[in-house]
């Protein structure tokens, strides 16, 4: 469910027409819709009321300042992957108390910034960072509370590079060597054991993966038990899917349902990553059609927005909707097309082979369930500007982030003397 509809033929956000946003923003802009971005946040929420739970917004998906202090404000917590994504979540508010850092890569800088922030765990996906984490902590003279990320080997059917908890994939602790590990973590002076962590993958549109990987996580939790070791949070990561075209993914209830029943007598706190399913249709990108093209096999429709604005269709072949910011009054006959950007690179592309009503040039389109891994994923290449960010509430449009202008392509480089 999003807030962008039709009405009279035209494409709103809530009650601002798109067209509007076009005039006073212009193309290409990412839309954001207050309401469903918190319509989403809470049927997660209260889905899980029942057991302790803290919701932890994958900011990864989506990391405006803007749109981490709604989550904030709505008593979520984030899920960080970088020293930058601290940075942002303290900026915007979130309470290190409902801060959980995930990612193979920690560099001891970020690290110790986690911990002075006084986050309330790391999720350590190997033995070498679990050294490096007591370390670290034992230089900054304090404990560190860390889950150990398991990969419970399940395959969540979704595309290969958004799958993550696979024996070959690169994250986690395979469930047969957790044990040791969670050993080892124990007898480390600086580190605290107070979780297990587990995230599969992205955009899953069954309920059974998360289980299936949950009760390989409920066995382990039993035997650490048995070892004396007290787990105190169960992390089931994210990753549910959202309907780009016709997927049908479960409802964050159906998704509690299955699992509240496993883990409502264990006396554990909940802790859920949910990214897409927050943020990805409250979100749309706006971009406007600049030529049409007849080429020798296929006939082209140029879009002032491309790869570098959103990376989806390029890097994982996904599909987005486009569609008309004015519907035409009457029936546009429909033609086979590929949506391009103006980017050099045969593999900029919005979509393929798509059937779309008629494009006229200068008429503005929106590419749907753009709100995740959009605007965070866009990068300057052909240096082009990063597209502002927009979010509408209550009919009216506040732009959380302006478009990037020349001045801000070249910032931080220098010409050295030896070329003056
Ligand atoms: C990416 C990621 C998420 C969020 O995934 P979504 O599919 O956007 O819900 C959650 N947890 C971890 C560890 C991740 O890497």
């Amino acid at each position: 469910m999003h807030d962008f509809v039709y009405r009279e033929g035209e494409l709103y956000c809530e009650q601002v027409p798109v067209s509007r946003i076009v005039k006073e923003v212009g193309t290409p802009c990412y839309v954001y819709s207050y309401s469903t971005l918190v319509r989403h946040f809470r049927a997660y929420d209260s889905a899980f009321k029942n057991i302790p739970h803290i919701i932890a917004f994958a900011m990864k998906s989506n990391s405006n300042l803007a749109i981490l202090s709604l989550m904030a404000k709505e008593g979520s917590g984030v899920d960080i992957v970088s020293g930058g994504e601290l940075y942002r979540a303290l900026k915007a508010g979130v309470s290190p108390s409902k801060i959980v850092f995930a990612g193979v890569g920690k560099n001891p800088d970020e690290i110790r910034d986690a911990l002075k922030a006084d986050i309330l765990m790391f999720n350590v996906e190997s033995s070498a960072e679990l050294r490096a984490i007591n370390d670290v902590a034992a230089s900054v003279g304090c404990r560190a509370r860390v889950a150990l990320r398991i990969n419970p080997d399940i395959d969540p059917k979704t595309h290969p590079y958004i799958s993550t908890g696979l024996k070959k994939s690169k994250f986690g602790i395979a469930a047969d060597r957790a044990l040791e590990e969670f050993k080892l973590a124990s007898s480390l002076k600086h580190i605290e054991v107070v979780g297990v962590h587990k995230h599969i993958g992205s955009q899953l549109t069954e309920v059974t993966p998360f289980v299936e990987a949950l009760k390989k996580v409920l066995k382990l939790v039993e035997l650490l038990k048995q070892d004396g070791i007290n787990i105190q949070y169960i992390n089931i990561g994210g990753g549910l899917g959202i309907t780009y075209s016709d997927e049908t993914p479960p409802l964050p209830q159906e998704l509690a349902d299955a699992i509240s029943p496993l883990i409502r007598d264990l006396k554990v706190t909940l802790i859920m990553e949910p990214g897409r399913v927050i943020v990805g249709n409250a979100g749309i990108l706006v971009t406007k059609a600049l030529y049409l093209k007849e080429g020798e096999a296929k006939s082209f429709v140029i879009v002032d927005a491309a790869m570098n604005d959103l990376i989806r269709p390029s890097l994982y072949g996904a599909y987005h909707e486009i569609r008309p910011v004015l519907e035409a009054a009457g029936h546009r006959p429909k033609h086979q097309v590929d949506v391009v950007g103006p980017v050099c690179e045969s593999g900029d592309f919005l979509a393929k082979d798509r059937s779309l009503a008629e494009v006229k040039p200068g008429e503005a389109l929106a590419v749907m369930s753009a709100g995740a891994y959009g605007f965070v994923m866009s990068s300057n290449y052909n240096s082009r500007p990063r597209v502002p960010e927009v979010l509408v509430k209550d009919g009216e449009i506040h732009v959380i982030r302006a478009r990037e202008t020349f001045d801000d392509l070249v910032k931080g480089e220098t010409i050295p003397g030896f070329l003056k």
